[in-house]
């Protein structure tokens, strides 16, 4: 599982634009910020809004486009092998405790599906070219929050923030 962060405009949360985005009928002149991104194609099998309300857009029985140019763990092309979910937020900024129970529930009802062994961010997978969902996701919180479930994860040098199990 790979997760990302977004909001439409960057910072504004709760309206239609991230759905519109994901279901292409964004509108590119409601706002400056779309102009720059216009024509973007991407899509993403879950987005986790502040409230921790879960959307899907894409089976997990497909490939969805999140991930780019991507490695993880010696595996090249994480779009092919992975789960992508879009936290509403912005890069670097906090999370909602709402956003994380609903990741937790999320892991645990994919796992009956799917064998997640991994999770990690944007930013671990593509470093250096993507920094999403950034030093305000708290890792430690999901890890509290997932108890004995063992998923391999980002380690910070040091830090031991998400451990390998
Ligand atoms: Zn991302």
């Amino acid at each position: 599982m790979v997760l990302h962060s977004i909001s439409l405009p960057p910072g504004c949360y709760g309206g239609p634009e991230v759905e519109q985005l994901f279901t292409n009928t964004l509108d590119w002149d409601a706002h400056p910020y779309f102009d720059g991104i216009r024509g973007l194609k991407v899509s993403a099998h879950f987005f986790i809004r502040r409230s921790g309300e879960v959307l899907q857009f894409v089976s997990t029985l497909d490939r969805a486009w999140h991930a780019g140019a991507s490695t993880w763990q010696g595996r090249d092309q994480c779009n092919d092998h992975s789960v992508g979910v879009e936290l509403e937020g912005l890069e670097g900024s906090p999370f909602e405790s709402a956003q994380y129970r609903a990741l937790n529930a999320l892991v645990r009802s994919l796992g009956c599906l799917h064998p997640l062994t991994d999770i990690a961010g944007h930013e671990h997978i593509a470093p250096g070219r993507k920094g999403d969902p950034g030093p305000g996701f708290d890792w430690a919180e999901l890890k509290n929050l997932m108890g004995e479930l063992s998923l391999r994860g980002p380690t910070a040098p040091g830090d031991g923030t998400f451990s390998a199990p």
